[in-house]
């Protein structure tokens, strides 16, 4: 594993937004308070940033009213607001580097990820959205009587939306795209580790000429601000995505109101090898499901469950590749690891991987911090983990793979769905048989077959059991942004 570079490859983006987003206007929180965010890949603070409460989330949501109901949003033609979007796209697009910088610098990931992942797939989102904006239709129903029946698919109205610092400028598409093709208008908050390149896409979205008051961002921290949104009388519905004990008190506070709720949470997902699969791809996808974004992924395939008879070849391949993984300054373009989020995260995972050794699994490869500054861990394999150890149980979200051994197919299916999650899983097969039966056993949102977290907008995401509600992506993740309003005319 090489060093950390000193000097960053690429210069570091400028920070022009720190105030929250409000009706169109950059404004300091009304406490006057700030909080920092840190560089994770130095510890150094990168800026101060506006820390909004209550006080702010209710001026954001009354703008938000205030755009649904009377500004030009109210009334505009929906494939404008497809154009609109598209517009953003665009911009998004002419600032690609720039953006993929800001994130890498708030986020700690490695620039290129942001380049190559975070950024194309997040403006593929905003366009195939843009493409629903005109296509949100009613049906005529055929009702008993001398009636004319027909149903309006309407935006569920002002929808507070809070998101996690994994994948910061994605979480905004996942979001603000479907909430925006609906008509809806949105009061989000990111996360106090990465709020920074929210705040960046929200002048954009300005620019692009997304009227003031349709989206609003108020930065701050999730008992305050996140819980102020989720308690509004003003506000419709909420979009999460997170952990799923966050859900929990989100649940509890947005039952005073009965908002609508739609949850995308975390996994501890399956990832199933069979002897006959081609063991090149995949070891590759195995640690590509798990490492990428130093395994800060909701759908990490982070149980690793090898057939026995080649458990030992394999897990060969997955060390070497450990050994060779370049960890560094994320904005050097060649590094392939960077920091943890934050020292929060960081210590999570290092009690996890101390946890690991004293429930007896073997540590491959890792489970020592790397270097002296920043919050980077080696890439971390454990074998011999067995089903009920806490590293197989429980959502580690960092660079530390478990494996276990499997003897066949019977044992697989109940040892994959053993769990309260069910968010991904993925199948390594030769047996086209094997891979549907299996496709259709295991209780996750997501089955890949002989790949691993292959996304597309087109294709709706989340979780069964406590992985989440709701969709996301698709046309079913319009689901959580429409109401279906029935309207009935007497024909005389
Ligand atoms: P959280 O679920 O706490 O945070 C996600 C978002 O929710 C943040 O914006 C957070 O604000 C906000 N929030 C926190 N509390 C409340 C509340 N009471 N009401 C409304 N909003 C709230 O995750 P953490 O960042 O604390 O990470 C903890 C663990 O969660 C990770 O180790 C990982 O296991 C899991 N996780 C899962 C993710 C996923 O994609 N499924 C993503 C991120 C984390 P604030 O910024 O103040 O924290």
């Amino acid at each position: 594993m090489a060093t950390v570079a000193s000097e960053p490859k690429i210069a570091r983006p400028q920070i022009r937004q720190t105030n929250c987003f409000i009706g169109g206007q950059w404004i300091p929180a009304a406490s006057g308070k700030t909080f920092e965010t840190i560089n994770p890949a130095t510890e150094e603070v990168i800026a101060q940033v506006a820390e909004g409460d209550a006080e702010d989330v209710d001026k954001a949501v009354h703008a938000a009213r205030e755009a649904l109901e009377r500004g030009p949003w109210a009334t505009m033609d929906a494939r404008d607001r497809g154009a609109l979007m598209n517009k953003l796209a665009d911009l998004m697009t002419e600032e690609l580097d720039e953006l993929a910088a800001l994130e890498s610098l708030d986020n700690g990931k490695p620039v290129r990820d942001a380049r190559a992942a975070d950024l194309p797939l997040a403006i593929d989102c905003l366009r195939y959205y843009a493409g629903w904006a005109d296509k949100l239709h009613g049906q005529t129903i055929p009702v008993r009587g001398n009636y004319f029946t027909y149903t309006r698919r309407e935006p569920v109205g002002v929808v507070g939306q809070i998101i996690p610092w994994n994948f910061p400028i994605l979480m905004v598409a996942w979001k603000w795209g479907p909430a925006l093709a609906a008509g809806c208008t949105i009061v989000m908050k990111p996360a106090e580790q990465t709020p920074l390149t929210c705040l960046r896409l929200a002048r954009l979205a300005q620019k692009a000429g997304i009227p003031d008051g349709v989206i609003n961002v108020v930065p701050g921290y999730g008992p305050t601000a996140g819980a102020s949104i989720v308690k509004h009388p003003g506000v419709d519905k909420v979009a999460f995505t997170g952990e799923h004990i966050t859900a929990q008190t989100i649940m509890r506070d947005a039952s005073q109101t009965l908002k609508r709720l739609s949850f995308e949470l975390g996994g501890k997902s399956p990832n199933i090898v069979f002897a006959d699969s081609d063991l090149d791809a995949a070891a590759a996808g195995a640690h590509f499901g798990l490492y990428f974004n130093q395994g800060q992924c909701c759908c990490a395939g982070s149980r690793l469950f090898v057939e026995e008879k080649v458990h030992d070849e394999f897990v060969d391949r997955i060390a070497s590749m450990n050994k060779t993984r370049k960890l560094g300054d994320p904005l050097d373009p060649t590094t392939e690891q960077g920091p943890q989020v934050d020292k929060a995260q960081f210590d999570k995972i290092m009690k996890y991987i101390g946890l690991g050794q004293s429930e007896g699994a073997k540590c491959v490869t890792g489970g020592k911090r790397f270097g002296e500054r920043g919050y980077y861990i080696e890439p971390t394999l454990f074998t011999g983990v067995e089903d009920e150890m806490k590293i197989a149980r429980e959502e580690i979200f960092g660079p530390v793979l478990s494996v276990l051994k499997f003897k066949n197919v019977d044992e697989i299916v109940e040892r994959s769905n053993n769990t309260f999650y069910g968010l991904a899983a993925a199948v390594w097969t030769r047996d086209v048989g094997k891979a549907h039966k299996l496709a259709a056993s295991l209780k996750a949102g997501t089955v890949w077959v002989n790949c691993y977290d292959v996304f597309d907008a087109a294709a709706p995401f989340g979780g069964f059991k406590m992985s989440g509600q709701g969709r996301e992506l698709g046309e079913r993740g319009l689901d959580a942004y429409t109401e279906w309003k029935t309207v009935t005319v007497a024909l005389g």
